[in-house]
């Protein structure tokens, strides 16, 4: 993948904070969609946990709406500023070690773990393996996973067999998706254009 399409150079965005943002919207849309959400927020001067945490939650929701769900992604917004705030700031809650990091973001209502992995990698530097939709539909396509595998089932294949290095684990995931995103279609996989095509079992 890494030959195909060169370093991906994420995660996109421009401090730690709009990371962890990016990391709440991107969920169910397209990443064009929470461009756009996120350059209202800039626009508004908005990307930081303590004048996010200030906007009232309905004004949050309708700069956001681009992203869709953006009442829910709005009260996540405000859960995940909260418990910055909470923690002393961002540089503190970053700072803690990665499993009393993870445990701290998984407690936060409406964070799952995809979004806390991805906060994690991207924003604090822990070598923690996200886990998305294309990477269970390749690595199931591809016979090491089974279609019904768990978050953490999936999660465990990565971290168990490579070594524990953020920037690996970094391009690792943004060549994924752009694998899932070019060839691995939900319903017609091009895999005869894909850099995977040499990977899939026999007889697929
Ligand atoms: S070869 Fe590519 S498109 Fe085909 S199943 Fe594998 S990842 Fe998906």
């Amino acid at each position: 993948m890494l030959a195909s399409f060169g370093p991906q150079g994420w995660w996109p965005g421009k401090t730690r904070f709009e990371m962890m943002v990016g990391a709440v919207l991107t969920q169910n849309t397209a990443w064009t969609n929470v461009e756009k959400a996120i350059g209202a927020l800039r626009k508004e001067k908005l990307l930081t946990p303590e004048r996010m945490h200030a906007v009232e939650e309905g004004e949050l929701a309708s700069l956001i709406r681009s992203a869709g769900y953006f009442n829910i992604k709005a009260r996540r917004l405000k859960n995940l500023t909260a418990r910055l705030l909470e923690n002393s700031g961002l540089d503190r809650f970053l700072r803690k070690d990665s499993s009393g990091l993870r445990g701290e973001l998984l407690s936060i209502n409406g964070i799952g773990p995809e979004t806390a992995d991805s906060i994690m990698l991207y924003a604090a530097g822990k070598s923690e393996f996200v886990v998305d939709a294309y990477t269970k539909r390749i690595f199931t396509r591809h016979g090491l996973i089974e279609e019904n595998a768990g978050y953490e089932e999936v999660k465990a294949l990565f971290m168990d067999n490579l070594a524990p290095d953020a920037a690996v684990f970094n391009e690792y995931h943004a060549l994924i998706v752009r694998t899932g995103k070019d060839y691995c279609r939900t319903k017609t996989p091009l895999c005869g254009e894909c850099p995977l095509k040499g990977f899939l079992p026999a007889g697929r």
